[in-house]
C-alpha cells in the first residue's frame, strides 16, 4: 500500500502576520535619530505626499495609529451627539469606536458572507434621517462594492468613510484604493501592508477635510497666520480653534514609512503569489472554500480568510484551529461581529443583528500570510490545513 507519510510539525511557530523591516528601513530611521527632529521634523509632510501620491489622492495626513485616523475622519466628517454611522461587524472594534467616540451611533449592516464585506441591499434598509456616514470595510483586503454604497451615500448626502487598514494597495474598477473616496484610512500596523511601528493615515482630496484633520491631530491648534481668529500681536501667537488631540506621528516613524513605501509594489505582489498557492492548494477542497473575489475588486491580501464547510467535517472549527496551532501554524480569527462583544451588547446590541455575519464568524479561520513568508512556509500551511481538516 502506498502510504503517505505523515507532514513533520513545524519547528518554530509560524506567525499569521508579520512586519518586513530590512537595513535600508533601518539605516532611515537611525538617521532621523542623530538629527535634529525626534517629532512632527520635515519628514511628515514627506511622508504624507510620497503616500498621498502612492495611492492616488491629493491630500494625506498621518496619525499616531490607525484608530486615532478614523476618529479624525469622524471628526472631520461632522460626526456628533446621536449621528448614525452605517458601519460593518466583520471588523476590527476601532471601526465602530471611532464613531463611539464622537458620540455618535454605530449601525451595523450585514455582510456578505463570502466575502464579509457590506452588503448593499443591507446598508440601504439601515439608513435613517439621522443617518451622516457610510464606513465600509475592505475586508481583508478585497475591496468593498464602492459603487453601490457611494450611490445610497450620494442621494442622501452622506459621507463616505473608508476603512481601508486592509487594502493598502488594492484596486477597484481599475481604480486605487484611497484615490477618489471622501476620506479612506490606512493603518500602519506591523501586521498591515507597510509599518511605522504604530501609526495611521487619511487619504482625501477635500482641501477642507484635510485642514480640519491637521486641526484634530495636534489639539485644534491653528498657527497659518491667514487662518487665525484675532490679528495675531506677534510671531509667537497661535490660537486653539476648535477642540482636537495629540495623534501625532513621529518624525523617524516617517523615515520608517518612506522607506516601507518603496516596497509597497513588492509586498502585495508577495502577498498575492502566496494567496494564489492557497487558492491552487484547496480550489478543490470538500471542507475548505476559498475566499471569493468579485469583478473589479482586486484585494491587495492583507489576509486570507478559509470558511469550512462543517457539514462535512466531523469536527468543528474551534478544533481545526487547535490542531493548527499544534503545527505550530499561527492560525487568527477575523472577526467577531463587533456588536457581540460585552461592551457593544451592554450598549443594547442584540444577538442575531446580522444573520450572515454570525454564520461567516462561526466557520471562517485566517491563514497565515505577509510577504516575508517562503514557499516552504506556504507549504506548510497547506499541508497542516489538509491534514487537520482531512483533504
Ligand atoms: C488595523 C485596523 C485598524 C486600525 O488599527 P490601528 O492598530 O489603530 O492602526 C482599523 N480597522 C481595521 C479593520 C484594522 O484591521
Amino acid at each position: 500500500m502506498n502510504r503517505v507519510p505523515a507532514p513533520a510539525r513545524r519547528k518554530t511557530l509560524l506567525p499569521y502576520g508579520r512586519q518586513w523591516i530590512d537595513d535600508r528601513d533601518i539605516e532611515a530611521v537611525e538617521a532621523v535619530l542623530r538629527g535634529d527632529y525626534l517629532t512632527t521634523g520635515p519628514l511628515i509632510a514627506e511622508f504624507e505626499s510620497k503616500f498621498a501620491r502612492a495611492v492616488g489622492a491629493e491630500y494625506a495626513v498621518a496619525f499616531s495609529n490607525g484608530t486615532a485616523a478614523l476618529h479624525g475622519a469622524c471628526h472631520a466628517a461632522g460626526i456628533g451627539e446621536g449621528d448614525e454611522v452605517i458601519t460593518s461587524p466583520m471588523t476590527f472594534a476601532a471601526s465602530a469606536n471611532c464613531v463611539l467616540y464622537q458620540r455618535g451611533k454605530p449601525v451595523f449592516a450585514d455582510v456578505d458572507e463570502e466575502t464579509g464585506n457590506l452588503d448593499p441591499a443591507s446598508v440601504a434598509e439601515r439608513i435613517t434621517e439621522r443617518t451622516k456616514t457610510i464606513l465600509p470595510v475592505h475586508y481583508a483586503g478585497q475591496p468593498a462594492r464602492l459603487d453601490e454604497l457611494r450611490e445610497l451615500a450620494k442621494a442622501r448626502g452622506l459621507v463616505v468613510i473608508e476603512d481601508a487598514a486592509h487594502a493598502l494597495g488594492a484596486v477597484y474598477k481599475g481604480r486605487r484604493i484611497g484615490s477618489d473616496g471622501d476620506m479612506t484610512m490606512f493603518s500602519l500596523h506591523p501586521v498591515k501592508h507597510i509599518t511605522t511601528g504604530e501609526g495611521g493615515i487619511i487619504a482625501t482630496n477635500r482641501e477642507d477635510y484635510y485642514r480640519k484633520l491637521l486641526d484634530f491631530r495636534n489639539h485644534g491648534i491653528v498657527r497659518d497666520p491667514s487662518r487665525l481668529e484675532k490679528e495675531p500681536p506677534a510671531p509667537w501667537y497661535y490660537e486653539m480653534q476648535s477642540l482636537g488631540y495629540n495623534y501625532r506621528l513621529t518624525d523617524f516613524q516617517a523615515a520608517l514609512g518612506l522607506s516601507q513605501l518603496d516596497k509597497l509594489e513588492l509586498f502585495v505582489k508577495r502577498r498575492k503569489e502566496i494567496a494564489a498557492r492557497y487558492d491552487e492548494a484547496f480550489r478543490h477542497s470538500e471542507t475548505v472554500v476559498i475566499p471569493r473575489q468579485e469583478d473589479g475588486a482586486e484585494s491587495s491580501w492583507h489576509l486570507y480568510v478559509i470558511r469550512l464547510r462543517l457539514d462535512r467535517l466531523e469536527i468543528g472549527r474551534d478544533e481545526v484551529f487547535r490542531r493548527l496551532l499544534e503545527e505550530n501554524i499561527g492560525v487568527q480569527l477575523h472577526y467577531i461581529p463587533v456588536y457581540l462583544h460585552p461592551y457593544y451588547r451592554r450598549l443594547g446590541y442584540p444577538e442575531g443583528l446580522c444573520p450572515a455575519a454570525e454564520r461567516m464568524y462561526g466557520r471562517i479561520l485566517s491563514l497565515p500570510l505577509y510577504p516575508a513568508m517562503t514557499d516552504k512556509d506556504a507549504e506548510d500551511v497547506v499541508r497542516a490545513v489538509q491534514k487537520a481538516t482531512g483533504t
